[in-house]
């Protein structure tokens, strides 16, 4: 599929059709995932592909990845976190078929309606995302080292990356 991303997926007609996607969103034009950032900087890329399974079930198989600002939450300064994550879900119309799912595999719960694209890919990047945003090397230092107590205290904090 080529042109314009579509807004509105209905799975199951995509799924009959074997379509893949692709494309890129800003994090920007992601509500829920730009709340959690700490700048507007950063974009999700996404592959996805949709299939039905050996039992005529709608299935969509894929990855994101990019990036996103954190908040460190040692220095709370902005960290860039690398985001990405595989993407293994079938459609089911309600919760009563949440017992028929493989282990593998995640619902999207589609009530029958069309799924909005920006969501199913927002949700996953929501799931890739760490539970506490922390630089690898952040430059506050930790209490219980033994500090650099002849340099200057502030010194650290001009070596930026
Ligand atoms: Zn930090």
């Amino acid at each position: 599929m080529s042109g314009a991303l579509p807004k509105l997926i209905d799975v199951e007609r995509f799924a009959a059709k074997r379509e893949r996607i692709e494309g890129v969103f800003t994090v920007t034009a992601l509500d829920r995932l730009m709340q959690m950032a700490a700048t507007p900087d950063g974009e999700v890329s996404f592959a996805l592909a949709f299939f039905r399974d050996d039992q005529g079930r709608s299935r969509v198989t894929g990855a994101i990845q990019g990036s996103v600002m954190l908040t460190c939450q040692r220095c709370l300064q902005p960290v860039r976190h690398e985001l990405a994550g595989s993407i293994e879900l079938m459609a089911l119309a309600d919760e009563s078929a949440l017992s028929d799912l493989p282990g593998d595999v995640e619902p999207l719960l589609t009530e029958g309606q069309p799924v909005r694209l920006a969501d199913l890919v927002e949700d996953e990047a929501l799931l890739a995302l760490p539970i506490v945003a922390l630089h690898p090397q952040c430059l506050l230092p930790s209490h219980d080292k033994s500090g650099n107590e002849d340099g200057n205290p502030f010194a650290v904090l001009k070596r930026k990356e």
